[in-house]
């Protein structure tokens, strides 16, 4: 069996790693990776393949820096050629971002099997680019491989037991990751207090808004002077910092490999995220998750009290959430999400499965 998986992303590296480990205990099982280039810097993409040990990609496209439809048409493009070259049983995708799109649709349109890991997730916000992304990858998929019973719920509600997909629920493949790495962490070069809050902020709908992002930047700095916050700041927050001429006060740091990010979840006290991953790795690790956005696409963590919404476009929410989570008692001992045999579970319904 010959897996072409697509990634482009980082998280996708992230869950790439955990599946890609999985692949190589198969025999008969040859997977060819495709790096679309969605990220590039040294230290969005390729201290990932380096750190996590994923393969060198087979196949680099160095599609990034363009707008949407640019972006993702280009990727259908070049998916499309690999394809035809490389002749997979299945393509795998993950997630939510371009290239999950592009490779959704490259395949689908060769009438090649398409297998869709983290499928069923919804925000239900039309306007998140990932939501259109993964609404559309998820009703063209072979088969979907879903994180929760919630992503199965979705799948149920939008109809999809009438359809011919076949959906799985298979737990999710970032808590393998978060097993596996938790014992190979390491301590950033940076200093790091003793207490601190660990935040990232990419989200379009939060760097793209002035009012929201001054509200994170001005809260974060409020927050600050309680408990120190670090910030690894993705190149996209970064320039819309500058753009709009906020002035933050606490430790902003360059994006983390996910050895030093897994450290700084094992060691920091509260996280605040607008990313989907980040919220869940928080929860792996038994840390409270502040995130910021109206809704989010992993509601079993805000049913179970160990998360909570932060409306930022209300100036001052985001300060008085923090001093309401700080003294809260909060208890992580529920299972979520699988049992960390995610990867392999994939793999085997993969091989298991008759190629139609
Ligand atoms: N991450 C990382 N270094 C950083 C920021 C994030 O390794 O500086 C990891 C994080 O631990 C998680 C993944 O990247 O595993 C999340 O990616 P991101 O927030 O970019 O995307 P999302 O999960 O929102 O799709």
């Amino acid at each position: 069996m010959k897996i072409l998986t697509i990634v482009g992303a980082r998280p996708q590296f992230i869950k790439a790693a955990a599946v890609s480990r999985a692949v190589a205990k198969f025999e008969g099982v040859t997977e060819v990776i495709v790096h679309t280039g969605q990220h590039f810097d040294k230290n969005m993409s390729d201290v990932f393949f380096e750190e996590m040990h994923i393969p060198k990609p087979d196949h680099h496209l160095h599609i990034n820096s363009l707008s949407h439809g640019a972006m993702t048409g280009r990727m259908l493009e070049g998916i499309e050629g690999v394809i035809l070259e490389e002749k997979p049983d299945w393509v795998l995708v993950y997630g939510d971002t371009n290239s999950t799109l592009a490779g959704a649709l490259a395949a689908s349109k060769l009438h090649i099997p398409l297998a869709h890991v983290e499928a069923g997730l919804r925000s239900f916000n039309m306007k998140m680019p990932e939501e259109v992304n993964r609404i559309l990858t998820d009703r063209i998929s072979t088969v979907l491989f879903c994180p929760t019973s919630t992503a199965i719920k979705n799948l149920e509600n939008e109809g999809f037991g009438k359809l011919e997909n076949e959906v799985v629920q298979v737990g999710d493949v970032m808590y393998d990751a978060a097993l596996f790495y938790a014992e190979k962490s390491r301590k950033p070069a940076f200093d790091v207090p003793e207490k601190f809050i660990l935040t990232t902020c990419h989200r379009a709908e939060n760097t793209d808004d002035p009012k929201k992002l001054a509200n994170i930047i001005n809260g974060l700095n409020e927050i600050h002077r309680d408990t120190p916050v670090i910030l690894p700041l993705h190149p996209r927050t970064k320039n819309y910092i500058a753009k709009y001429g906020l002035q933050p006060e606490f430790q902003m740091v360059d994006p983390v490999g996910y050895l030093e990010m897994v450290y700084l979840l094992q060691n920091c006290s509260m996280v605040m995220t607008d990313s989907g991953g980040l919220q869940k790795e928080a929860f792996f690790f038994k840390k409270p998750c502040i995130t910021l956005r109206d809704e989010t696409e992993w509601v079993e963590l805000i049913e179970h009290k160990v998360n909570y919404l932060c409306h930022v476009a209300n100036e001052g929410e985001i300060v008085s959430l923090f001093k309401q989570v700080k003294g809260e008692d909060i208890d992580f001992e529920v299972n979520l999400y699988g049992k960390g045999d995610t990867s392999e579970l994939i793999v085997r319904d993969l091989l298991g499965r008759k190629i139609k």
